[in-house]
């Protein structure tokens, strides 16, 4: 009996762990942002693992459809695209932290959190004298010492309501309609500007942001969206 008891405890424990460190609206270990307001028609558009070459693409629709977004920018990745992230501020657009080498920082030490979150803070301040405010751990995936990191550099936790499977999918028409029926007021949705080939994400773009249109969406930089 007892065996039982432990083997209940133990299953229940893990699950509460996986679930508090890996969904994109558990505050269990720590406050995380997952959406704006409800009341308003904006809508968030981030875009994670840049800047790389796609990145260029995906600015020109942007700047195209006149719509602003976010990207959640890897330190390492700017050290060979430093026009790109130069390009991304001076283009009106949020940039957030998602880390300087993309590890799950969960499995990190608490030294190693730190730097990751700090050299990329630092980068964004030499690169483009901006003081970053958002953070979002790779995967999603964190727990209270990675929350608590980024909160002691001035930096709020941001998740998801909805995450595009451009990260494993190559089909921009099933990337899109995942993305249109995810749209409500104050969402955020994540999709992916580096990390691989983004062609489709990069197709899929343009018919987001028509749909978003024709439903009267606006879509804004995360700073808006949480003002
Ligand atoms: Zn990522």
């Amino acid at each position: 009996m007892k065996i039982v008891i432990w083997v209940f405890v133990t299953i229940s424990l893990i699950v509460i762990i996986l679930y508090g460190s890996s969904f994109p609206f558990s505050q269990i270990f720590g406050k995380v942002v997952y959406e704006g307001d409800r009341q308003t028609k904006n809508i968030a558009l981030t875009f994670d693992d840049g800047p790389s070459e796609y990145t260029i693409t995906v600015l020109d629709l942007l700047k195209k459809e006149k719509v602003k977004a976010t990207f959640f920018i890897i330190g390492k990745n700017v050290e060979e695209n430093e026009d790109i992230l130069k390009r991304i501020h001076s283009e009106g657009h949020d940039i957030g932290i998602h880390s300087y080498t993309h590890p799950v920082m969960p499995f990190i030490s608490n030294k190693r959190i730190d730097k990751e979150i700090k050299d990329t803070k630092d980068l964004l301040k030499q690169t483009v004298d901006m003081d970053v405010v958002y953070f979002r751990p790779p995967y999603g995936i964190r727990d209270w010492r990675v929350i608590g990191s980024a909160r002691k550099h001035g930096l709020r936790t941001v998740t998801w309501t909805h995450i595009a499977p451009d990260y494993k999918v190559q089909d921009s028409e099933r990337i899109a309609q995942g993305v249109i029926h995810s749209f409500r007021n104050g969402a955020i949705i994540t999709m992916h500007d580096g990390g691989g080939n983004r062609q489709a994400t990069v197709n899929a773009l343009p018919l987001i942001i028509k749909e978003a249109q024709n439903q009267g969406y606006q879509l804004v930089s995360l700073t808006e969206l949480l003002s």
